[in-house]
C-alpha cells in the first residue's frame, strides 16, 4: 500500500523515546520530514541521529516541554518557518504519575493538564490554519486504552485523556470540510520506558516484582504480551496516511484486545 506520505513534513511531539520515537520513525521510513520535540536535548538529538543515520529526512530537533505552552508555541513556529507547513501533526506527550486521587495536589493537575490536553489544543491552534488553507491535514492524538475502560491508579491520565478525547471528537466534524482528519490512537500497554515504570511502581506498592507486575497485564491482554512501540506506530502512520482519508473522529485502539467492550 503506498501511504502517499512521502515528501510531507509531520510534527510529532515528545518523540525522544518510546512511542512517540517509534512513530517518527515510521513517518521517517515513508518518506517524511519531521519535527520531533521532548524535554531532554540529549536523548532528543541521539534519537534525530539516529533517524538522520537510516532514513533520508530532514529532522528539526526543538528541546521543550511540552507543559510549557511558550515553549509548544515555540514547537510549532519552528516547524512552520523551516518547512512552511505541517501536513501531519502526531500529538503526544508524557505519561502522568500515577496514584490515587488524594496523592495528586493541584499543582499535579495543572501540570498533567498542561501538558496532555493544553499542548494539544496549542499544537492542533498552530497547524489548523495552514491546513485548511491547503484543505489537507491529519491531527492524530496518542490517548490510552484508558478512555475506554479507566485504568485504576491512573486518575490523572484517565481524566485528562477523555478530556481530549472530547475535544478531537469534536473538532474532527468542525474541520472535515476542509479535508482534515482528527483521530485518535490508544496504546494498550506497549514496551516503553513508561510501562516498565508503571511496572515498578506497582510492584512497590504491592511488594512484588517488576515482572510479576508486567505478568499481570500479559495474562489481561488476549494477545498474551505486551505491544511493540512500532505496532503502535504502523497505525499511527495508517491514519496519517492519504489512504485514510475517509477516517476521521475515530478512537482506535492498538491493545492486543484489552479493551473488552463491543464498541
Ligand atoms: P515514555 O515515557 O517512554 O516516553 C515519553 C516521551 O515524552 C519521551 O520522549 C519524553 O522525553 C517525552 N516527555 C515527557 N515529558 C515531557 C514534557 N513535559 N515535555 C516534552 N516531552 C516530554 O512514554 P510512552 O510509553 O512512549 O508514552 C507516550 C504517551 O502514551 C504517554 O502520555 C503515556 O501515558 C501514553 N500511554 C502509553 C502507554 C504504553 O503502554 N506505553 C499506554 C497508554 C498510554
Amino acid at each position: 500500500m503506498d501511504l502517499g506520505l512521502s515528501g510531507k513534513i509531520a510534527l510529532v511531539a515528545a518523540a525522544s523515546r518510546g512511542l512517540g520515537r517509534a512513530v517518527a520513525e515510521e513517518l521517517a521510513r515513508e518518506g517524511m520530514h519531521l519535527v520531533i520535540c521532548a524535554r531532554g536535548a540529549d536523548a532528543l538529538h541521539e534519537t534525530a541521529q539516529a533517524i538522520r543515520g537510516r532514513t533520508a529526512a530532514t529532522v528539526i530537533e526543538v528541546t521543550a516541554d511540552l507543559s510549557d505552552s511558550a515553549d509548544v508555541a515555540r514547537v510549532a513556529e519552528t516547524a512552520l518557518s523551516t518547512f512552511g507547513r505541517i501536513d501531519v501533526l502526531v500529538t503526544n506527550g508524557g505519561g502522568p504519575p500515577a496514584g490515587p486521587f488524594e496523592s495528586h495536589s493541584d499543582a499535579a493537575w495543572d501540570v498533567a493538564i498542561r501538558q496532555n490536553l493544553h499542548s494539544v489544543i496549542g499544537l492542533t491552534r498552530a497547524v489548523l490554519p495552514g491546513m485548511k488553507e491547503r484543505r489537507w491535514g491529519r491531527i492524530i492524538n496518542v490517548t490510552s486504552i484508558a478512555v475506554k475502560q479507566p485504568v485504576d491508579n491512573l486518575i490523572l491520565s484517565n481524566s485528562v485523556r477523555a478530556a481530549v478525547t472530547g475535544f478531537a471528537r469534536t473538532l474532527a466534524n468542525e474541520v472535515a470540510p476542509f479535508n482534515i482528519t482528527v483521530n485518535n490512537v490508544m496504546p494498550g500497554y506497549t514496551r516503553t520506558q513508561r510501562v516498565e515504570d508503571l511496572a515498578t511502581h506497582n510492584a512497590s506498592l504491592r511488594g512484588t516484582s517488576t515482572d510479576a507486575e508486567r505478568g499481570v497485564w500479559e495474562r489481561q491482554i488476549p494477545m498474551g504480551r505486551l505491544g511493540e512501540p512500532a505496532e503502535f506506530a504502523a497505525m499511527v502512520a495508517f491514519l496519517a496516511s492519504e489512504r485514510a482519508s475517509y477516517t476521521t473522529g475515530a478512537s482506535i485502539p492498538v491493545d492486543g484486545g484489552w479493551i473488552r467492550g463491543l464498541l
